[in-house]
């Protein structure tokens, strides 16, 4: 595989501006824009996003001199008309989505036009990749803003190599529920091969969401969608350590440091630095600095709060009515404490740069980070990269990402005032020897984990879910399958065994439906390959015997009814045992509870055992139903010799002893066969593959992990080699 790298996200690191009617174009010095650099190796590596200006203002000549400029950085545009930026960026990125991951589902609304704002724009982005996309390019979208592109560029490019990564919380699925485009995000995200959060409870509620929205299970966090596996996990997101820690260096540094120190030989300094945004809980904070003052009287004229608001989202409401509030109460409690030579919050609504910021972070004896809820929150770990010296103290929400990584820090509930205003107290009083201990351990780690370790990382389990797929995915290549053609050719005795549901047929919505049955072209199929007098053909099934002798009846074909419960043979059938389970009994009376209780849901009884079918329950309610079933079969049965097993969208109950396995070991020794093939989907099945020979031509149908030697990835293709044959 080359390096060539395709990195999507909303904005790019380069934005365009037009400053007295001429176009200027600054480089962004985030974070990302270095760890991504260190990872674009190659040169046909790109960065596609909006320049940040929107096109009903440019000429044609304005965006080819911004696309040829945006080329020269590594970066290609996607324009964005005004319009578009309003319904897609403000309105359901920053108004819907926005509000919901981070928990004020109140401040969220819900518009069709920016729904479809949103889906133009994903389309858009989408359409820039597909043309820098090639076979083994590796594309990295990222943020809640492009939750439909992976999806959308694996259906123009099916082996796409496509990663996400999640900057902000993924909610509970008690929030995520309320978005009516719910499920549309979710299959969006689906379409990547690894889809990466900064916290595994991220990762955790974003599992809970596909199984509860879209029925989807996972195993260890790997989910499987038809042929392909996707992948999650967590990479919280680190800091550029080094430049944090050098900036000590920088003379201009030490000049603002300088200039602050009046301040700071008098009174002790707490620092507070976000954007102007809902979710970092500033009012609350000033309401805890406030408590701070009359807990803690002796802090008066001794402690000074400077709270750097940086302007954010301007052109959505609830952002201009939080800078009325900040500003209300900052007035409010300058006026209630302030005397006639201090006071006690100093408060600026404008960007500092970042010699300031660094400077304000050396000097700041607290820093109070105090999110309501927060994806990660970098600031305090570039807080903490500053400190050279190895002092000061964190105060730090538990509902910030950061508070999983800096377990260090005074961690208080952003929600409890008196909490936070002591946690103020208690790192203002702090020993210095404790606040070595305590910086030096999250310097440790935040060290560690850099932004581009995070990147490499992310890029490297990106890759490697490639080489995954291959080692767990046994698929039987042309070559495999040229190879079993000719063993079956030169055989004169050979065994077929043939699973029904999900490898024959595909699963309909009802065991009873009519859809179930086998179509004439499988039944023409069947008959050719019974014709053949070396072949023996034998379904061997789950099903009742009576629907398996419907489907089959003039046919010669052997067939195996309830995993083995009963067989055909010579004209009749033969059963497993020859009386009807006393256990059933007890267990009749729970499906049917179970069954009036879950709309969707029906139970089947077979001669041997049950089957509770829950593939039209709502998954949230299946999800629920499902473990609750197993708990409660679990202790009504009273015998080890009945299991409780777990099948395509079905909990079974039946004897262990009755199995695929068995009825598979006994065909296979009725004589010395020359070739056996295997073929099946299910639990049920993988008995069937371990109890053959290990030469036998054993296929699974779909791509869980499976004792089959070989893997197929659908019933069409099962078909395909049966045609073969
Ligand atoms: N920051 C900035 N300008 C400022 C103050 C801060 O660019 O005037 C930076 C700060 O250094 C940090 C980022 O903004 O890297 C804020 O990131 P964080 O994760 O804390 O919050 P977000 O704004 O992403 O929600």
């Amino acid at each position: 595989m080359n390096d060539k790298l395709i990195i999507v996200s909303t904005r790019l690191p380069v934005s365009v501006s037009r400053v007295d009617g001429k176009l200027r174009f600054d480089s962004s010095a985030g974070g990302l824009a270095t760890a991504i650099h260190s990872l674009k190796k190659s040169k046909d590596s790109v960065w596609v996003g909006w320049p940040g200006i929107a096109s009903d203002d440019l000429t044609r000549s304005e965006k080819q001199q911004i696309t040829t400029e945006l080329q020269k950085r590594g970066c290609y545009p996607v324009f964005l008309t005004s319009d578009q930026v309003d319904a897609f960026y403000s309105g359901y990125s920053n108004s819907t989505l926005w509000p919901l991951f981070h928990y004020f589902p109140r401040e969220a609304t819900f518009v069709d036009d920016y729904w479809r704002a949103y889906q133009e724009v994903n389309a858009l982005f989408t359409k820039t990749v597909l043309k820098f996309a090639t076979r083994d390019s590796k594309i990295w979208v990222h943020d809640y803003q492009l939750m439909l592109v992976p999806r959308m560029i694996r259906t123009a490019q099916k082996d796409a190599l496509i990663g996400f990564f999640l900057h902000t919380p993924f909610p509970s699925f008690e929030i995520f529920r309320l978005i009516p485009e719910r499920e549309m995000l979710l299959e969006g995200l689906l379409g990547a091969d690894m889809i990466g959060f900064h916290t595994y409870d991220y990762v955790h509620y974003f599992l809970t969401s596909i199984v509860k929205v879209l029925g989807h299970e996972n195993s260890l966090g790997t989910i499987r969608i038809g042929d392909r596996l996707v992948h999650t996990d967590a990479f919280p997101i680190g800091i550029d350590y080094k430049k944090f820690e050098n900036e000590s260096k920088n003379r201009k540094v030490h000049a603002i440091l300088k200039s602050f120190n009046v301040l700071r030989v008098k009174t002790k300094i707490i620092l507070s630095v976000d954007r102007a945004d809902y979710t970092k809980g500033i009012p609350a904070r000033l309401d805890a600095f406030e408590q701070f003052l009359e807990r803690y009287p002796q802090y008066v004229k001794k402690a000074v709060l400077l709270i750097i608001a940086v302007p954010s989202r301007g052109d959505v409401d609830a952002y201009r009515d939080l800078r009325a509030t900040i500003e209300q109460k900052v007035s409010r409690i300058n006026g209630r404490f302030a005397t006639i030579d201090w006071s006690p919050i100093t408060y600026r609504y404008q960007p500092v740069p970042f010699e300031e910021l660094s400077a304000l972070y050396r000097l700041a004896d607290v820093m109070l980070v105090t999110p309501l809820r927060d994806g990660m929150n970098l600031v305090a770990k570039e807080y903490v990269a500053s400190r050279s010296n190895h002092d000061g103290a964190l105060v730090l929400s538990d509902m910030a990402g950061a508070a999983i990584e800096l377990t260090d820090a005074l961690l208080v509930n952003p929600n409890n005032t008196t909490q936070v205003a002591d946690a103020i107290h208690d790192g203002l009083s702090m020993t210095r020897s404790e606040q070595h201990k305590r910086m030096k351990k999250m310097q440790a780690r935040v060290a560690e984990y850099t932004i581009e370790k995070w990147a490499q990382d992310f890029i490297t389990e990106l890759k490697a879910t490639k080489t995954r797929k291959n080692k767990t995915i046994k698929s039987l290549t042309e070559d495999q399958e040229n190879e079993l053609i000719q063993k079956y050719d030169n055989a004169e005795k050979r065994l077929i065994l043939l699973d029904y549901d999900g490898t024959l047929k595909e699963f309909s919505s009802s065991p009873r439906s009519r859809r179930s049955e086998p179509t004439n072209k499988l039944r023409k199929m069947l008959k050719v390959l019974t014709q053949d007098k070396r072949n023996k053909v034998v379904i061997i099934s789950g099903r009742k015997k009576n629907t398996l002798s419907s489907y089959f009846k003039d046919h010669n074909l052997g067939l195996i009814a309830e995993h083995g419960g009963w067989m055909f043979d010579l004209g009749r059938w033969i059963s497993h045992s020859k009386n009807t389970p006393d256990w059933k009994n007890s267990i009749r009376p729970i499906l049917k509870t179970f069954v009036a209780r879950t709309p969707g849901s029906e139970f089947e009884e077979k001669d041997f055992s049950f089957v509770w079918h829950y593939r039209l329950v709502q998954p949230n309610l299946a999800y629920v139903r499902k473990e609750a079933l197993k708990t409660k079969l679990k202790s009504a049965l009273h015998s080890d010799e009945i299991g409780i097993f777990e099948g395509q969208k079905i909990i079974e109950v039946k004897p262990k002893r009755m199995n695929k396995g068995a009825a598979a070991n006994k065909l296979a020794r009725e004589t010395k066969w020359d070739f056996i093939l295997a073929i099946g989907d299910d639990y049920t099945d993988e008995d069937m593959f371990l109890a053959l020979p290990h030469n036998a031509y054993t296929i699974n149908v779909g791509m869980q992990d499976t004792n089959a030697r070989f893997q197929l990835s659908n019933v069409d293709e099962v078909l395909r080699l049966l045609h073969a044959l």
